[in-house]
């Protein structure tokens, strides 16, 4: 199937394609808007989901009943700091670990992906607690 050429897609996906704050599609809305003023949140969305489902970016469910898009691609973990809210990457894990750690736990089948995501404090709030103290 050939895909239309979109102007939209093109100004969604150079929005994205350097983030690593991991957007949602609101965001996304916002930034893109600045040039295309017409440009619906809808439309914003469906692009930003074509672009995942061409393998162009990928998303991550942080259980906060919205979509948050990664323009990493990489299999890898994240980190979410409960408060502020920042979603990170972290590249700790690979996938020949985990197929052996799963090994190791009695598991013979084949891991083909994972979702990791770990919680707590990230260095900058922990750096102001440190200070207000
Ligand atoms: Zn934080
Ligand atoms: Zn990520």
């Amino acid at each position: 199937m050939a895909l239309k050429y979109s102007r939209q897609r093109q100004a969604v996906w150079d929005f994205i394609k350097d983030r690593e704050d991991h957007p949602t599609a609101s965001v996304v809305y916002e930034g893109v808007r600045e040039s295309y003023p017409n440009i619906s949140l809808g439309t914003v969305y469906r692009n930003l989901m074509l672009l995942k489902e061409m393998g162009r970016i990928s998303s991550v469910d942080i259980g906060d009943n919205a979509v948050h898009f990664d323009s990493n691609i990489t299999q890898h973990e994240h980190f979410l700091c409960r408060k502020c809210g920042a979603l990170r990457d972290l590249n700790t894990y690979d996938m020949p670990a985990a197929g052996l750690h799963l090994k190791a736990a009695g598991f013979s089948g084949r891991v083909e992906s994972y979702s990791i995501i770990y919680s707590g404090i990230c260095e900058n709030c922990l750096k102001k607690e440190e200070e207000e103290n």
